[in-house]
């Protein structure tokens, strides 16, 4: 099963192939489908093998794997997929490795503003909280505003008085800062100052993200998709946005059908450049083209990710999996924190292309 895991997460390296994809069910030759399990991710971006310590590296996969038990603890007790996504997502919020709950990456301003979803793929039920401050779990209250409130989507104030009122535990904005997340802003403007002021891109619409100082500081949102014994999915991600995103932006993560979704048959997250991933409805486009073409869940994933996106020049990469278990996780970034376990529990961890 170790090795179905591998398998699994080598599927979401495939190489940016030219379209049609005439090859493409074959790249993706399912394995014979675990019951159930959950998939999680720490993000995508330029993570580069030179820069990332070996004790660094190591951390990070104790936390994804801490994350993946979380969920498999619950999933294996016969909880619900809700409850596993839930869980799982916390642990990678209270890592400081992980943009994310502590460790969120900063705004221009020097603030740090998350977002958060998540979705009852069997209820159709959603919850979506965006621009909070003080909510030291945003995954808990995207829950809160699910089970608790009319509402699918809350933000700023008004989802923190609401935070207040469930009891949920708030922060002093402080507990948000990291030094290394403090320093990549530092970067950020130095190098946004430095574009601006070369004279070819005076009175240009300014693309900070679009340039090889911007790429470095993207990236590492988390999520969940999870499967459980009585055949429902649900799906998660929450996050601190980008470095150095303008006051008020909202990226995909807390936009239903974009960067978290999940329905009866399939439930994805995603991490990436979220205004490519809002603009083409990523997360729903995946579990529509499963369920309307017939299409195999890591083929539906593999044109979203590796061609719809890769050619419109939206970066980053998804996770998802649907009602018979099959997991897809392609990314058309340099890598994607990721992990999976499926009913053994034996954990698959990968950050680069090669796990
Ligand atoms: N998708 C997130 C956003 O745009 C960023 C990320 O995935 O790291 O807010």
């Amino acid at each position: 099963m170790a090795a179905l895991g591998a398998l699994l997460l080598s599927l979401g390296c495939s190489p940016v192939l030219p379209s049609p994809r005439a090859d493409i069910e074959e790249t993706h030759v399912a394995p014979p489908a675990p019951r159930w399990g959950i998939a999680i991710h720490g993000g995508a971006g330029v993570i580069d093998r030179a820069k990332l310590s070996a004790e660094r590296e190591a951390e990070m996969r104790a936390v994804l794997t801490a994350s993946l038990e979380a969920g498999h603890g619950i999933l294996a007790k016969g909880g619900s997929s809700l409850d596993a996504v839930t869980a799982a997502i916390r642990i990678l919020e209270d890592s400081p490795l992980f943009n994310a709950g502590k460790g969120a990456v900063f705004t221009h301003e020097g603030t740090n503003e998350l977002d958060a979803a998540l979705m009852n793929g069997h209820t159709r039920e959603a919850g979506a909280v965006a621009g909070l401050r003080h909510v030291r779990n945003p995954i808990a209250l995207a829950r809160a505003v699910m089970e608790k409130s009319p509402h699918v989507m809350m933000m700023g104030e008004g989802a923190e008085r609401f935070a207040e009122q469930e009891g949920l535990e708030l922060v002093p904005e402080s507990y948000f800062y990291t030094e290394e997340r403090w320093q990549a802003l530092q970067r950020a403007l130095a190098a946004e100052k430095e574009k601006k002021a070369e004279p070819e891109q005076q009175g240009k619409q300014q693309s900070f993200w679009e340039s090889p100082a911007g790429r470095e500081y993207k990236f590492g949102t988390v999520g969940a998709v999870a499967l459980d014994q009585a055949g429902h999915l649900a799906a998660g991600t929450s996050t601190g946005g980008m470095t150095n995103k303008r006051f008020g932006r909202v990226g995909d993560s807390p936009i239903i059908g974009a960067g978290t979704y999940a329905d009866e048959g399939c439930a994805v997250s995603a991490t990436g450049h979220g205004e490519y991933f809002i603009r083409y409805t990523v997360a729903r486009d995946v579990c529509a083209r499963a369920a309307y073409s017939g299409m195999k869940l890591g083929a539906a994933a593999d044109r979203v990710v590796m061609d719809v996106l890769v050619k419109a020049g939206g970066e980053g990469g998804i996770i998802a999996m649907d009602v018979q278990g099959n997991v897809a996780m392609p990314f058309n970034s340099k890598g994607m924190y990721r992990g999976y376990m499926g009913a053994d529990g034996a954990a698959s961890v990968a950050i680069f292309r090669d796990p």
